[in-house]
């Protein structure tokens, strides 16, 4: 747990996936990634689904969701999804009662992100309901808009059950580019990944903690040029990272990581070349 002003944050945890290491790490030469990122017997590297839950003084936050239980068994094998709980059950295992969420902020709506804003495939009806009854979700309607009409590049990423029934329940509060939500709570869009993502901000006084989301998946991701081949727009990813990864190092903020397998979060600095990892922040 970690205080940020009238903020207690927590971690939530929704269980690991495997993601192809060439793919993740992009233009980056596997000699270089495989030491810190051991892909297994078919070329995947571990990543987790870390949520984090933002307790205020009168609304408790959820950002994403992991990936839920939609995939069939095959898909499950080929993601080598694993310890992955709803995130009901997460939210439990934290200490939470679920109908305590007020705001879910899905940073974006990628299967593995979005996959438990919606109920359980077990049963029909609940995979059109929210998961979290009491809240409102939210993302940016530029996310929303690009997800119901995809790229053929990321067409793959989406899946119309995890978001349709929040919008047809009227569920979803469609956010405006950049916008403060609770006194100190930011969401910043960015485009680079996908149009629309959004980082959430946590500010109070001198304390930043941002989380990161799909901008720097990872530690190994603190790198500028180490950029997954997911994006959508590369370059401009590199340019968003210069931007935020430039605020983190300049003014001591907390990076948070949702798919890093072991480190939830750290502090970075300026390196000679690049940004480099500082030290690690228990959350
Ligand atoms: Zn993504």
């Amino acid at each position: 747990m970690l205080n940020i002003g009238p903020y207690k944050l927590h971690t939530v945890t929704a269980g690991h996936l495997g993601l192809d290491g060439g793919a993740m790490l992009g233009i980056v030469p596997r000699p270089l990634w495989e030491k810190t990122n051991p892909p297994d017997d078919r070329n995947r590297i571990d990543l987790a689904m870390r949520l984090l839950l933002i307790e205020g003084p009168d609304r408790t936050f959820l950002v994403d969701t992991g990936i839920g239980d939609k995939f069939s068994e095959k898909l499950n094998g080929i993601y080598n999804v694993r310890d992955a709980p709803l995130p009901d059950e997460a939210v439990r295992r934290a200490g939470f009662d679920p109908t305590q969420i007020t705001d879910v902020i899905l940073t974006h709506l990628h299967f593995d992100h979005a996959g438990g804003a919606t109920g359980s495939s077990s049963s029909e009806d609940s995979k059109r309901t929210a998961m979290f009854p009491n809240a409102r979700y939210l993302v940016q309607r530029r996310q929303f808009e690009w997800a119901r009409e995809p790229s053929v590049k990321d067409a793959g990423s989406f899946r119309p059950d995890d978001f349709m029934p929040l919008y047809e329940g009227d569920h979803l509060t469609l956010i405006e580019e950049r916008a403060e939500i609770a006194d100190g709570i930011e969401l910043l869009p960015v485009d680079g990944h996908t149009p629309g993502m959004q980082l959430v901000k946590v500010t109070a006084g001198t304390q930043t903690l941002l989380y990161v989301a799909d901008l720097v998946p990872t530690t190994s991701h603190i790198r500028t040029p180490w950029i997954m081949a997911y994006d959508n727009e590369p370059l401009r990813t590199t340019a968003e990272k210069q931007e935020w990864l430039g605020h983190a190092a300049d003014e001591d903020w907390i990076l948070f990581f949702e798919h890093d397998p072991t480190t939830a979060a750290c502090r970075i600095r300026r390196g000679k070349r690049d940004f480099e990892r500082g030290e690690d922040v228990a959350i």
